[in-house]
This record gives structure tokens, sequence and C-alpha cells, in this order.
């Protein structure tokens, strides 16, 4: 029995679960944590059974300190033999530790003086960390630590679960919870795969990757069937739904044709025209426009708000950053104000006064068109007659997530723009309740990027490069991983990037971007990239989606081996969107691995987002056992596209047969794991 969760037995009469039971009948789940908990969608003992670990930590080998690897997360024991503070860059204590075969320091930048008083020469102590190399070879940060004052018990029997977690809930409560689940009987025939649901909490030690993975699969075939279903259940509900058709009236789109100083691509006018068909019938749209970036999806989207507008209704334009919904804000005002169409922005960090006022020409119906972040969700925001949304860089909000806006009044159509290529086999499950449209033609006289991979170490020759493009009048963006310096990870950092910049392009005018600055600060600098007053942009990857400056030629991407390929391709893509040639170096560091060096490979030779993606699927493979599935966005609870992309086409067939022949399959399916996408609707 694993150690995590052996005190919750003590406590806990085995019986048998109810599935559908609320998870407040366990013991210790009052309503704060019921409350956490359902930020992780977990309500019924059945949902928390479901809340699988992402990934598993190995606690059942202690490692000898000889046989120690980098990078190597693993469990060391031993004895203490000396404890000092060092005094590097920053204060920190470190701990030496002996067993038979060999040493390891371990290192804490925060510590307090009872955790120093404690660590005491002679005593034994177990550790589970990940081991690195730092000045003195290889040592861990910050590991997790036991004291003992006599020879540490035996490792875990079993692998430690790492769950998905949540503020104010982590991984002891989590383990604890779902121990809880394990002492319970399940039902046998309902089914549901209740023994690969346990097994997948508490694989024992031993468990080869083929079984994990093997397992994972077959409860991640069900969910994406559950989901595959929830999309066609949306798409029959919708297809039973009037709203409001919108005709042409006034044909005002002719007048943003010769506003925009442009001809449209065959491609933009293509789906411009399925977008304004289907805004002509009663039917809701609910269309999908993928398009690779820099394809021009901004003004299809414009067109049909025009649209909208001549029928005195109103369109929400939401995107996923402040920057973007800024700059939509500024391009839509350009292109419609002209028109007569009120545009108003809508964001978190205005002040109250303006957002008041906001609301109000909202709600009153007098904003034809309201560009927003997230905040357009806001209780206060009701939409007077609200017949379209379209939501920007969908990819950014997940895949469960659709957006629903209040109105007052029917259902709007709907327009979802990402530029994520999303493998073709993928889209027809992800997307099964949509229409899709794509842009796959760029506009005329774009020059193909031209990218180049360089060594650090040649990174003088990269400024000076930099500086060449800023004569010529173009702009550049340099693009680092970190804010600032981290002793944990060895990457570039725009904080010490900065003076660099400033020594080797003396003159030059140079600003930073990144998360850490306020909305108007950043909206500041970016309306100076714009202007022209900055040259160059110091950013981190908030400029990944949307950010559209025409006059900008040369992204310089610092170690692009850290970063996903379709986020590379993204970043890239906010040069060559103008006339001019433009370059996009990937300034790696040495040495490159040799997996490393076959991504940005792809990235070098290809400029086609669908390929990058696929292969960026293929190099990555599988994963490896003990990571298969990365933390960061969550959108299914168990299936991960990566690996599991391969039941999609089992899926989709499964998902048909089911609705055809056994109804009742697919509702307990949908009843599993999506009790609440059920009655959604739309
Ligand atoms: P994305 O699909 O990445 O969102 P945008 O809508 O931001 O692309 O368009 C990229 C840039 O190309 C913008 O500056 C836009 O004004 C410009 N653009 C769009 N369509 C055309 C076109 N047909 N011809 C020339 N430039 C265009
Ligand atoms: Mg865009």
């Amino acid at each position: 029995m694993p150690s995590w969760y052996a005190p919750t037995l003590k406590h806990r009469s085995v019986g048998t679960a109810d599935p559908q039971q609320p998870v407040d009948s366990l013991k210790g789940v009052g309503p704060s944590l019921t409350e956490k908990l359902s930020r992780l969608g977990v309500r019924r003992l059945l949902d928390l059974l479901l809340h699988l670990p992402l990934r598993y930590q190995d606690r059942s080998r202690v490692v000898p300190l000889r046989e120690l690897r980098a990078e190597q997360e693993c469990l060391v024991q031993g004895q203490i033999v000396e404890v000092r503070i060092a005094y590097g860059r920053r204060r920190s204590l470190v701990v030496t530790l002996e067993d038979e075969t060999g040493y390891l320091n371990w290192r804490l930048f925060y510590f307090s003086s009872s955790q120093q008083k404690a660590l005491k020469p002679g005593m034994f102590v177990q550790c589970f960390g990940q081991a690195r190399f730092g000045r003195e070879g290889l040592e861990m940060i910050h590991p997790e630590y036991r004291l003992f004052s006599t020879p540490p018990p035996l490792p875990d029997a079993e692998l430690t679960p790492v769950y998905p977690a949540t503020k104010g809930l982590g991984q002891g409560r989590l383990r604890s919870l779902c121990g809880q689940l394990l002492a319970l009987d399940w039902p046998i025939d309902d089914g549901t795969p209740y023994e690969d649901l346990k097994f997948l909490h508490h694989p024992p030690a031993g468990t080869s990757a083929d079984e994990l993975k093997a397992t994972q699969a077959r409860v991640a075939r069900d969910e994406l069937t559950a989901y595959y279903l929830v999309m066609r259940h949306r798409q029959a509900q919708r297809q039973g739904i009037e709203t409001r058709p919108l005709p042409p009236v006034r044909q005002l789109g002719r007048e943003l044709l010769k506003l925009l100083g442009f001809a449209l691509t065959g491609a933009q006018r293509r789906v411009t025209t399925e977008v304004l068909e289907d805004l002509s019938t009663a039917k809701p749209m609910l269309r999908l426009l993928q398009g690779d970036v820099g394809s021009g999806k901004t003004v299809v989207a414009a067109f049909a708000a025009i649209r909208v507008a001549e029928h005195g209704m109103q369109t929400a334009l939401m995107a996923p950053t402040e920057i973007l919904a800024e700059q939509h804000y500024l391009n839509f005002t350009a292109w419609l104000e002209p028109l007569g169409i009120r545009i108003v922005l809508i964001t978190g960090s205005q002040s109250a006064k303006e957002r008041k006022a906001t609301i109000e020409a909202i709600n009153s119906g007098e904003a034809l068109v309201a560009v927003g972040t997230h905040a357009l969700f806001q209780n206060q925001v009701t939409f007077k007659r609200l017949a379209l949304t379209v939501v920007d860089e969908q990819h950014r909000f997940g895949v469960h997530q659709r957006m629903a806006l209040k109105d007052k009044g029917s259902l709007p159509h709907q327009l979802v723009m990402t530029a994520t290529p999303i493998p073709r086999t993928l889209t027809m499950a992800l997307y099964a309740d949509m229409d899709t449209s794509t842009l796959d033609e760029l506009p005329a006289g774009r020059q193909p990027i031209e990218t180049r991979v360089v060594a650090d170490e040649r990174r003088d020759e990269v400024m000076a490069r930099i500086a060449t493009e800023c004569r010529a009048g173009r702009q550049a963006y340099w693009v680092c991983p970190l804010i600032e310096e981290s002793d944990q990870l060895n990457a570039a950092s725009v904080e010490a990037t900065l003076p660099a910049l400033k020594k080797a392009l003396p003159g030059t005018r140079i600003a930073t971007l990144h998360g850490r600055m306020s909305s108007q600060e950043k909206a500041q600098t970016m309306a100076r990239f714009k202007l022209g007053e900055v040259e160059v942009l110091l950013a981190t990857t908030v400029v990944e989606v949307g950010v559209d400056i025409p006059n900008a030629t040369l992204m310089v991407i610092e170690n692009p081996e850290r970063l996903g390929l379709s986020q590379l391709h993204q970043l890239r893509g906010r040069v060559g969107r103008g006339r001019h040639k433009s370059h996009c170096i990937l300034l790696y560091q040495t040495p490159l691995s040799e997996s490393s060096r076959q991504r940005l490979q792809v990235i070098r030779e290809s400029q086609d987002g669908f390929y990058i993606a696929e292969q960026d699927l293929k190099i990555r493979g599988p994963g490896d056992l003990l990571g298969t599935r990365q933390t960061g966005e969550q959108q299914f609870r168990i299936a991960d596209l990566r690996e599991h992309a391969h039941l999609i086409d089992e899926v989709v067939q499964r998902g048909d047969a089911l609705l055809l022949n056994d109804p009742a399959t697919a509702a307990r399916l949908l009843d599993v794991w999506a009790p609440d996408d059920r009655h959604i609707g739309v």
C-alpha cells in the first residue's frame, strides 16, 4: 500500500461506491474542498475516479548515488555529511549527502532557520527530485525530502501519481482523496472500465510502459467517443433551432473593399462568401475558419460583422490576449467606423468608468461591434441584439470551451477562427459539430520567410543583422523564453538580454514586452512599435499570437529548442506580413540534441503549418512512460491527442455506430464523461 493513502484509510469504512454520489460524501470533504474540486470538474465520485494522473513519479526504487543521471527524477537516500551556506549569485544552503556508492549535493535557495537547524550531519535523509548539472557537478535543487534519525523505511511499492491540481488543492490532498476511492468497491457490470481506472490511479511499481499505455488508450478511446457524441448531439440540437436570418441589405461590404487598399485573395473571397451565405439563413452558423498565420482571417470576420451591422444587430469579437484585442479594435475601427458602425473595446484592465460606458453601449445596442478578451463574459454585459460571435485564435481557449455569450434574443451565429493547424484526422472528431472553411492561400506578394538555425556562439552576428535591418527602416522582434534569469532554467531572459542588445546596438530604440507589465504599458509599447518609434521589440512569447506589424522583418527566437514546433511557427508568423523580405533566426543553445536538431530542421525547411503540426506529432512520438502527458492546457482528462490521434478513425466509426444501433451505450458514455455537456445544447 503506498504511503500516500494509508492515513485516510484508517478512518474509512470500506463499502460500495455509488459513482453518482457527490464528492462531499467522502470523509473530510466540506464546502470549501467541494468548491476546489469543482474547479477541476469533479463533482461526483465518478468524476474523481476519472481525475487521472498526468504522470507518475517512481519512488519505488532508491537510486544509488553513483548511478544518478542528469534530468532523472528519482528517489535517493543517505546520511548527511556536511551542511554549509554558499554565497554565489544567490545565497543557498548546500547539504552534502553520502551513501555507500557516492556523494550528492542538494541546494535550497529558500530555507528557514528551523529547517537549517534540523539538517544535521549524521541524520538520514530521503530525497525525491531531479538531478541537474550545477557548478560542482550533479545536484538537486529543492528536492522533496524527509529526515530520519535511523535508516529510512522501504520505499513505496507503487508508482506515485501526479494529478492535475489547482490552487489550494495540492498533490497530497488529491492523493489521499483518490486513495479513499480505491478502497471502495465499484460496480462491476455497468460498462464503465472501473478496473482500468483504478489501475491508472495506482499502478504497481514495475508496471511496464506498454501496459500503462494500453490501459490509458482503452480509457482514452471511451473519452474521445464521448466527446464525439457530444459534438454530434450539439449539431443535431442546433439543426432544430431557428435564428434570425441576415440576408444582404445595403451592400456595405463593398465600401470596405474600397477602403482596404488590397484585393482579397481567392481564398478570402471564397470563404467570405461561405460565411455570408451561412448568415443569410435561419440556421445558426457554427463555422470553423482555419488559416495559417498571415492568411488574412481578420478581414473575413470584418465582412461578417458588417453584414450583421447592416441589420442593426451586434457582433462580439473575442481574442485570447489584450494585445490582440487592442489590435483588432484598431483594425475594426479603421475599417468599420468610416461605414458608420460603432465599435467598442472591452478588456479586464480598463478603469471602472471606462468599462461602465462600454458596457452601457453594448447593453443599449448602440455599439454594433464589441471587441474584447474574456471580459466580454462579465455578468453585467448583456447584448441587446447579439447576432454573431467571433472567437479568434480559438485553440487558446481550449477545445471544450464553446463560447456562450449572454443575449436577450435568439441564438447567435458563431465563427471560430484558428491558426493552429489541426491535423485533418483530428478536425473530424474535435470539430464534428462544425462546418469548416480553410484559407489555403497567402496574400499575393508575400515572400517566403527565410529561416536560419544559428548557434548561440554567433550571437554577435545576429545582433549585427538587426542593425542592418533597422538601418533599412525595418523592425525586429527578439524573443526570449524568460522574463528574468532563473537558477532552474538555463535559458535566455529579457532582463539579461536587454543590456547586451543596448550595448551592441547603440542608438537603436529598443523596448521590452512581457507578461509582468501592466496591460496599459503593454498596449503603449505595442502602439510605439506599430508607429515605428520602437525598432526592436524584446519580448517573451506574449507576442506569439495574432500580432500584426507588417514592417517587422526580422524575428530572432532564443532557445528555440525549448519551444514546440507549432509555437515556433506562430512566432515566426509575426514577420513576413508585408511586402519586404523577412528572416527568422533560431538562436539555439549548444549542444543540441539529435531530436531538437530534427525539429528545428522541420521549421527551417517548411512554412506550411499543417505539415509542421503533423511532423511535430510524429517526432515527439508517443512520449515516455513517466511523462506521457504534459501539464499545461488540459483539454481531456486522459486522452492526449499527441498520443491517441491514431484512435480517431475508430472513435468516429464507433460513435456513429452507437448512435445508430446502441443509443443506451451512447447515453451511458455521455453520462460518464460529459454529464453537463449533455444538457447545455448547442
Ligand atoms: P491572420 O490570418 O494571421 O489573422 P491577419 O488577418 O492578421 O492574418 O492578416 C495579416 C496581414 O495581412 C494584415 O496586415 C492584413 O491587413 C494583411 N492582409 C490581409 N488580407 C490581405 C490581402 N488579400 N492582401 C494583402 N494583405 C492582406
Ligand atoms: Mg489573426
